[in-house]
């Protein structure tokens, strides 16, 4: 037990908020403030297991197996309404938890109920097919829960991705342990006393807090896990991918990305500069979709940064929970330390460093983690800024003229999550659209995001889709029954059958 004087969260397993094996607890610090708010569980492998193995007995329990796929539907429109009526209490501890601006979280956990309903909708519509086989069999296929899901998630919109990955998971019938970066985790937590109001049984969803090291290990390499859908960096991905495959577990990955955001000359610039800022500076660059290498065309770079500098010139930079506030803090002292290491690199690379640049220690703002918004120009390729994920408010931008070198250019990155395409010629647009090796490509617009469209990165931005169809089918398992409809004697059996 936790002898702090600030609120505590234990973990929650098998419907229970429950002290972890040894007493440890880790400080949660408020990156707008730099002071602790909260304290968490600092869990470990004792715990995770407890916590497989609810899960585990939930997958076969009558309360949870037992359902139709119709009350498993209900039940997540269910906790769709409790979240609901929590959105501002969610957005609030998300703001205070990661910085997030107010106006973003109350946008974010406002239509967090349409992920819940959304996956709600596919609860009783995936079913299986006929598949015509000759003979006299019977072939057909069945979609099953795969199982235990372990559910990773970061800091950036923690309680966003984690419904993403619990919803679909539910839709289909698998348990969930899930493992909350260990710097936001309150939101999840608070999350769990929704789903049990709204009646999910006991070990459906359990919640393990706790570093990577002690929890998110654990958690891959736990023999109870049947999928791991991860969502952070891509190195950690890596890890985990590694470890997984020593017991063919499945990973779905997604990962980081370094995004390329390109505007042709026949662009609206007014909308391609918004779509700029909007691609790197809100959420200060803390999101993995953001579009950290602009590709502006010769014609039109001057125009377009111009447009991008006089808008960020009157950023307000500030207390995310002010409803004015355009740029709040990065989320920890130690990632803000990280990004500023990256603006030093850049200009000892050699790049123009034009706008931004500097921690803002200002007054109020001097206990917080904030990072003016950055730009770099004359940067190129091979720079590090250009090739590896910042995270943060940090703009690399490169010129070009041809469709053919911005194309080249733009897939020459290891990552491949998102693309901007800024055009108002239609056979541009898709033509661009389809060279580019993006899982999402967003064609005059930026960080529009549904659950209903599938969302998944290429290369080292990771595999595997969340959304839509293709997202809810993630989690589950294909077999292929045969049933001999003859009743004739066997035939021979040295000659294969069809
Ligand atoms: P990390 O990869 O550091 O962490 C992600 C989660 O994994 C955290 O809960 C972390 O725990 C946990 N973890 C760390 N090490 C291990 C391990 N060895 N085994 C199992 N779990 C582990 O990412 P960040 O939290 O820093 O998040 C930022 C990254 O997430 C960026 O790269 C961003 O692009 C990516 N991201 C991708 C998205 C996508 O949809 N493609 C969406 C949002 C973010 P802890 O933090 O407690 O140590």
């Amino acid at each position: 037990m936790s002898t702090t004087t600030l609120p505590t969260y234990d973990i929650f397993i098998d419907g229970e908020f429950v002290s972890p094996a040894e007493d440890r607890y880790l400080d949660s610090i408020n990156p707008a403030t730099g002071k602790a708010w909260y304290q968490v569980a600092s869990a470990g492998a004792a715990d995770v297991d407890r916590a497989v193995r609810a899960a585990r007995a939930a997958l076969v329990s009558p309360a949870w197996a037992g359902l139709t796929p119709s009350a498993r539907g209900r039940l997540l429109r269910r906790v769709a309404d409790g979240l609901a009526a929590r959105a501002e209490d969610l957005a609030m501890l998300e703001t205070n938890d990661n910085g997030k601006l107010i106006r973003d979280t109350r946008a974010l956990y406002g239509n967090l109920p349409i992920i819940w309903e959304y996956f709600a909708g596919w609860a009783d519509k995936v079913g299986g097919e006929v598949v015509p086989t000759v003979g006299t069999n019977l072939t057909y296929l069945r979609r099953e829960p795969i199982g235990v899901v372990a559910a990773i998630v970061p800091w950036n919109a923690p309680i966003n991705l984690a419904s993403h990955k619990i919803a679909a998971a539910l839709a289909m019938g698998n348990t969930v342990v899930v493992k909350p970066s260990e710097i936001t985790s309150a939101g999840i937590l608070e999350m769990m006393k929704i789903l049990d109001e709204a009646g999910v049984p006991r070990g459906v969803v359990n919640v393990v807090t706790g570093t990577g090291a002690d929890v998110g290990q654990a958690l891959v390499a736990h023999p109870g896990v049947d999928l791991i859908a991860f969502t952070g960096g891509t190195s950690t991905g890596t890890a985990i991918a590694k470890k997984a495959a020593e017991r063919h577990v499945p990973v779905l990955l997604e990962l980081g990305g370094k995004s390329p955001n390109i505007v042709f000359d026949d662009a609206n610039t007014s909308n391609a500069a918004n779509g700029i800022i909007s691609g790197i500076f809100a959420a200060g660059g803390q999101a993995c979709t953001a579009g950290s290498r602009v590709y502006l065309h010769n014609a039109v770079y001057d125009e377009v940064l111009d447009k991008v500098k006089e808008r960020m010139s009157g950023i307000r930079l500030g207390d995310p929970l002010a409803a004015e506030t355009e740029i709040g803090p990065v989320a920890y002292e130690a990632h803000m330390n990280r990004i500023l290491d990256y603006i030093r690199i850049g200009q000892e690379e050699g790049a123009d460093l034009t706008f931004g640049g500097n921690r803002v220690s200002e007054g109020d703002l001097a206990s917080g983690f904030y990072v003016a918004p950055t730009i770099f120009e004359n940067v190129t390729s091979e720079m590090r800024i250009t090739r590896e994920e910042i995270f943060g408010p940090v703009l690399s931008v490169i010129r070009f003229d041809t469709e053919e070198e911005v194309v080249r250019q733009a897939n020459d990155s290891a990552f491949g999550l998102v693309a901007g395409v800024w055009t108002q010629n239609v056979n541009r647009a898709h033509r661009i659209a389809h060279q580019l090796d993006a899982g999402t490509v967003w064609v005059n617009t930026y960080r529009a995001l549904s659950p209903l469209a599938p969302f998944g990165g290429f290369k080292s931005s990771g595999h595997g889709k969340e959304g839509g169809e293709y997202g809810v089918l993630e989690m589950t398992r294909l077999k292929t029954v045969w049933v001999n409809l003859s009743e004739a004697p066997t035939a021979d059996p040295f000659v294969i059958q069809k």
